[in-house]
């Protein structure tokens, strides 16, 4: 296992959307290897989640894990190492909330996303079974978060209004100096 670099918003492999895996592609040494290195990696930033594309590698792999002790998240529920390979979201009904959002790819700052609350999310885990489950909550959100990355989508692209300017005007004088 190694730890990957974490590519920052600028970047384009943020935008493109990720492929999905094969059966036999997903049992291959070179994506077990890279889901191995997205646990790690997630874990050494503190991260409630990794998308492959955070690592430069357009697949449809995310691994979503918050630990108790998560420093950045304190106010998250723990969830289980849960890794996500060919995922699809659905919301169960029309609840949405805003939940404040931080992203690895996206430093130093955090918005208040509109998400479903409620979604039902049907994905391979890394041994190839089939899941189906109900997220709720922050939980719901980070699945998400993580499977907008998968379609080349960031938290910043769903933040509304003033919200939205403020946050803009903020990345602009952070690129000013030159910390973005
Ligand atoms: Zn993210």
């Amino acid at each position: 296992m190694s730890r990957r670099e974490i590519v920052e918003a600028g970047h384009p492999v943020l935008r493109e959307r990720a492929r999905e895996v094969s059966a036999e592609e997903l049992s291959s040494p070179e994506i077990q290897g890279l889901i191995d290195d997205m646990i790690e990696t997630m874990r050494a930033a503190n991260g409630a989640g990794l998308a492959a594309n955070q690592v430069a590698e357009t697949v449809r792999v995310a691994v979503v894990e918050v630990r108790p002790d998560n420093p950045r998240y304190p106010y998250k529920p723990p969830v289980p190492l849960t890794v996500i390979v060919n995922p699809a979201i659905e919301p169960v009904d029309d609840d949405v909330e805003r939940i404040n959002e931080g992203c690895l790819s996206v430093p130093n700052l955090r918005g208040e996303v509109p998400r479903h609350m409620n979604v039902r999310v049907r994905y391979l885990d890394r041994d190839g079974v089939e899941h189906e489950e109900v997220r709720r909550g922050l939980t719901a959100g980070t699945f998400q978060h993580e499977l907008d990355h998968l379609d080349g989508v960031l938290f910043l692209d769903r933040l509304r209004g003033i919200k939205r300017d403020l946050i803009t005007r903020r990345i602009r004088k952070l690129q000013r100096a030159g910390r973005w």
